[in-house]
């Protein structure tokens, strides 16, 4: 599908008079090794925002308590719309009406490695992995690192499809989960919500 009717549902939420959020009309750079970004969100209900880069868009769930370090936790999340991959650099305020509106810092970003196999073992190409609901990856991010996987395990009819993002590998002790979203820093400029917020005041 082209960019373009892949983020049709994205932009169609969006006033774009009114929001910094990315429209998408930027080139698009797909090549090189696959981003992905997690962005914490303070909307009508605070979540993270969990984005992996497939070819030309970022596939997007919304994970209500974050992805844990702790391979013990198993975080539901739901997907979103494809967002463009300008997304991965928005931080600030998106205005209060319109759609998400509320602040929004980046916690996390890196590249990752896609792992998706099939039963044998073989290769899956990760897009296909996606949709038949099962997806492994590694991150390497600035503070994630390591082996996930994202679970379809209802599929959506009527209502929304819903997923898990986990973390594979040994339970491992000291692992402390996912920091209090109000006192996590972006990983861009060490702001929390708070200062983002503050300084979109500012302005
Ligand atoms: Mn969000």
């Amino acid at each position: 599908m082209a960019t373009e009717d892949r983020l049709r549902t994205y932009r169609g939420k969006r006033d774009f008079e009114r929001t910094r959020e990315p429209s998408g009309k930027a080139a698009a750079s797909g090549g090189g090794e696959p981003r992905f970004v997690v962005q914490i969100h303070d909307a009508r209900r605070m979540h993270f925002d969990f984005r992996l880069q497939v070819d030309d868009v970022l596939k997007s769930w919304s994970v209500p308590k974050g992805p844990s370090t702790d391979p013990g936790d198993k975080r539901p999340a739901v997907p979103t719309e494809d967002h463009p991959l300008e997304y991965e650099d928005f931080e600030g305020v998106i205005p209060k009406g319109e759609y998400g509106g509320g602040t929004v810092i980046i916690w996390d970003h890196g590249r990752y490695e896609p792992l998706s196999h099939d039963r044998r073992g073989r290769p899956v190409d990760f897009a296909e992995s996606l949709e038949d609901g099962h997806a492994t990856f590694r991150l390497h991010g600035a503070k994630l690192h390591g082996e996930y996987a994202l679970t379809r395990f209802r599929t959506g009819q009527g209502e929304e499809d819903a997923w898990l993002l986990v973390r594979k590998g040994p339970a491992r002790a000291g692992a402390h989960g996912t920091p209090d979203p109000r006192r996590a820093r972006s990983v861009r400029t060490g702001r929390t919500l708070a200062q983002v917020a503050a300084d979109d005041g500012q302005e």
